[in-house]
């Protein structure tokens, strides 16, 4: 997996778990050491005190009271066998009878010195350590208290604290996963969501979804930036730079798309073209800067005197095109005389005071009672506003009066 979700995924997931682990095996590794040590510490305690009740039994020879100490000793839990020693590490009694002279395995200790063996299992298998106390008498060694001590208990209770160490580093590992699924989802969203965004201006799409969420950091400034950056981009491209009104190309767009609406909902749609008439004259006269004004003057008047629903836009030079969508014949005929009527009656007045008549002639097309082909509606369209101009220019044609044959 390659993807930024991925990337932000797996290595937090590794962190988390990785310290985790190292963790939970330092605590596990730290408490075995702990219960070890305190075990040692109750082994000798309990060999101290077979040591300190031996010690008369050994002066008087008595050796059923040492094996009564001794019975004592196996009843302490963990204890598996006691035994004891005289000075030269000969067994004097034994919790296994069978033992009794036999030379102690081990190693006894110096005189008066106490000792706990190297860990070794013993012939059930568990783990065990021999406890060695000195037994002395005014100062006189006797011989060596020594028990076997074993370390089930610890073996359990690590298998225990191992299996909730466990427990909580597999629980800790699914909220890590969790929190890391999240936080990628809440970095990845808003990305992919302005990378789609970013494709859709790609191809000419400026209508834009914006993001649910408001983000108020980094991603958010991100965001702001590239739907300003969007923004602008839209106007450079969508818009006129001289009128402000659509391009030519917004309007083949939206006049594709209106024509596939207006079949699927067996409506009709009207494209007017318009045409300023004898411009050249205004340029010639004025100048271009003058005629420049004048023809913002007309696209004001085109925004003003159609609906947002309306595209009207700039189809090159001096003429004009406003899509109608949802739109009769009628409808769009009086759309048409109302823009004629309003550029006649609202002349370009000069700085200085004088006025420019103007005049407009437009021709009218209908989708899909003139043409069912978008194409040839504006071309239709054009021709209309030909024949008005004909009539004598300031007029308005429609295409269905145009004597001509459907290519
Ligand atoms: P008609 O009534 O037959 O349409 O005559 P007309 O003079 O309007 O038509 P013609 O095609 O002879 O002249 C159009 C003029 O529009 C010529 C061109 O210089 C001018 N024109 C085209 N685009 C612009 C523009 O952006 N600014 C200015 N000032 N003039 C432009
Ligand atoms: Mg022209
Ligand atoms: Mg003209």
């Amino acid at each position: 997996m390659r993807t930024l979700k991925a990337k932000i995924i797996l290595p937090l997931i590794g962190l988390v778990v990785g310290v985790q682990l190292a963790t939970g095996l330092f605590i596990a590794y730290r408490v075995k050491e702990a219960m070890h040590h305190e075990n040692h510490r109750r082994a000798l305690a309990v060999a101290y005190d077979l040591a300190h009740v031996s010690a008369r039994s050994l002066i008087s020879r008595d050796l059923a009271e040492l094996r009564t100490y001794i019975r004592y000793t196996m009843t302490q839990e963990y204890v598996t066998q006691a035994m004891v020693v005289d000075e030269d590490c000969r067994i004097v009694m034994h919790s296994n009878l069978t033992k009794i002279g036999e030379q102690y395995a081990g190693t006894c200790p110096e005189q008066g010195q106490s000792l706990i063996s190297a860990h070794y299992r013993n012939e059930k298998g568990e783990n065990v350590v021999d406890a060695l106390a000195p037994i002395e008498a005014a100062g006189v060694h006797l011989g060596t208290a020594i028990l076997t001590y074993s370390h089930i208990g610890i073996e359990n209770e690590i298998r225990l604290l191992s299996g909730k160490i466990a427990l909580i580093l597999g629980l800790g590992s699914a909220i890590a996963i969790l929190f890391a699924l999240l936080l990628a989802e809440y970095i990845v969203r808003p990305i992919r969501h302005l990378s789609r965004a970013a494709e859709a201006l790609g191809t000419g799409h400026f209508n834009l979804k914006k993001m649910e969420t408001d983000y108020s950091d980094e991603i958010g400034e991100l965001a702001k930036s590239f739907y300003e950056m969007a923004g602008k981009l839209e106007t450079e491209v969508c818009h006129d730079a001289l009128t402000g009104l659509f391009t030519r190309n917004v309007f083949q767009i939206q006049l594709s798309e209106e024509c596939a609406r207006s079949q699927r909902h067996k409506s009709s749609l009207a494209v007017l073209m318009l045409d300023v008439d004898h411009f050249k004259k205004v340029n010639d006269t004025h100048g271009h800067g003058v005629g420049d004004e004048v023809l913002r003057h007309i696209a004001a008047i085109l925004s003003r005197e159609t609906r947002s629903s309306d595209c009207p836009a700039r189809y090159g030079g001096e003429e004009f095109v406003v899509l109608l969508p949802d739109t009769r014949q009628s409808a769009a005929l009086h759309v048409a005389e109302k823009i004629r009527s309003r550029i006649e009656a609202d002349s370009f007045r000069l700085p200085d005071g004088r006025t420019i008549p103007l005049t407009v002639s437009i021709g009218v097309a209908l989708f899909p009672e003139d043409t069912a082909d978008h194409t040839w509606l504006v071309e239709f369209a054009d021709q209309a506003m030909y024949e008005a101009k004909k009539l004598g220019r300031n007029n308005v044609f429609p295409a269905t009066r145009l004597k001509r044959a459907q290519p």
